[in-house]
């Protein structure tokens, strides 16, 4: 213990500097969260629920104004009726694309939850079984294929563009807003028309410009990650143009309803509480994933982001290379959760992935991923995929728990 605690300590005197960094962009992004409150005069009135139809809610139709504000987005579809980030990536999807539309992913297959959405993996329900037809360009070296991506736009007629910035289940890194902003100036110039959808989900609140305000046309992403600030019990957002906000809302609700009807079910008020601790939390799954990064690094890991790289998104990456020691390391997050301390993960056939998948997230919210949790797919070369916490105290008994139990057998 006495030597875990050492190394802990030298750990975050090393850290120090990425933890002002990331306490800047905090302030940045709280005063983003502040200032559209105050813009739209956020009062109790705004807690008011409504159930059946949910015509007339105020505060709902009032969060979305504020979401879109603080995303610098025209506007905005926040909803309890989206059960997921995949929810909002798939009614967007079917919102926006018809029968003899190719859609076009431009970092490679886009996250496993996706592959029976589009018909990568067969399903009667799919995008492909409406006909509508979907292509690929991988990244090289974790950049975009800007000459792929040019002589594709060059030849044929694409409705809708996909760029997914966090890495999901893959190896690569994820992608910057710089980035992003440098694909969208290509892409227009030689499409004015084509959609541009981002996947954003980890990313928001960690860069301080978003995909909308460089110029993507709709951004989507889960509120039990990074924008639900650990309060939103379920639900999502997309935000983006209003024709295209209008397209999505007829395709949750009903064509001819859309964003009229939609009950919020008494949870306005943690759309907005989780909204305006987003920032800080966000800020604490930052330090949380530094500090993994550097005292996994010292142990002998390979990890990625290594911890005084630019990060994009809230995950981490720890490489172990070895089975057992990331169904230990996933084990001992679980053990040191404040919920369910007393289950202990296995792999299991998740629904909607293709290997088996450990899972740790001992949440108050059911599969919360801004809490503290890691995960990963049973294959070579055995990554976890930690992220989230609500505070970075929290974050540090896991990790070091999660070391302890790692090592506890060897
Ligand atoms: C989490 C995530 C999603 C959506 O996942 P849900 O669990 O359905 O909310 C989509 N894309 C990426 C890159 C993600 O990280």
């Amino acid at each position: 213990m006495d030597k875990i605690m050492n190394l802990v300590e030298e750990t975050e005197k090393e850290i120090q500097e990425q933890i002002q960094e990331i306490d800047k962009n905090c302030m940045i992004n709280s005063k983003k969260v502040l200032d559209a409150f105050r813009h739209y005069e956020i009062s109790e009135t705004h807690f008011q629920s409504t159930t059946g139809y949910g015509y007339g809610d105020i505060g709902r139709d009032t969060i979305e104004k504020v979401f879109a504000e603080v995303l610098g987005s025209e506007d905005a579809l926040v909803r309890g009726q989206f059960i997921s980030g995949t929810h909002a990536l798939t009614v967007t999807l079917f919102g926006l694309l018809r029968p003899g539309d190719t859609m076009l992913s431009i970092t490679g297959k886009p996250y496993d939850t996706l592959d029976e959405v589009i018909g990568i993996v067969e399903n009667e329900s799919s995008l492909a079984s409406f006909g509508i037809k979907y292509e690929q360009i991988d990244l090289i070296d974790d950049d975009f294929d800007y000459q792929q991506i040019t002589k594709a736009l060059q030849e044929k007629k694409y409705k809708l563009i996909e760029i997914q910035r966090s890495k999901g289940y893959s190896t690569r890194k994820s992608i910057p807003i710089e980035k992003v902003e440098k694909v969208i100036q290509q892409i227009r110039k030689i499409s004015q028309d084509v959609i541009i959808m981002v996947d954003n989900c980890y990313c928001e609140f960690v860069e301080e410009k978003t995909p909308v305000e460089v110029g993507a046309t709709v951004m989507v992403g889960s509120l039990i990650k990074n924008l639900g600030g650990g309060i939103a019990p379920n639900g999502a957002y997309v935000a983006g143009t209003h024709e295209v906000i209008e397209k999505v809302a007829e395709r949750l609700t009903v064509p001819g309803e859309g964003r009229e009807v939609g009950p919020s079910l008494g949870m306005n008020k943690d759309l907005l509480q989780g909204l305006f601790f987003a920032p800080s939390v966000v800020a604490s799954s930052l330090k949380t994933a530094v500090f993994t990064s550097r005292i996994l690094e010292k142990l002998g890991y390979l990890v990625e982001p290594k911890y005084n790289e630019k990060r994009v998104d809230i995950v981490q990456n720890i490489i172990f290379q070895d089975k057992e020691k990331l169904i230990k390391y996933c084990q001992g997050i679980q053990s040191a959760s404040p919920i369910d301390s007393n289950a202990l993960p296995t792999p299991w056939d998740m629904p909607g992935y293709t290997d088996q998948v450990i899972m740790a997230a001992g949440t108050f919210i059911q599969g919360s991923s801004i809490e503290l949790s890691c995960d990963g797919p049973i294959r070579e070369p055995y990554i976890a995929y930690q992220q989230g916490s609500l505070t970075y105290e929290y974050g540090k008994l896991g990790v070091i728990s999660a070391i302890l139990n790692m090592n506890s057998e060897e």
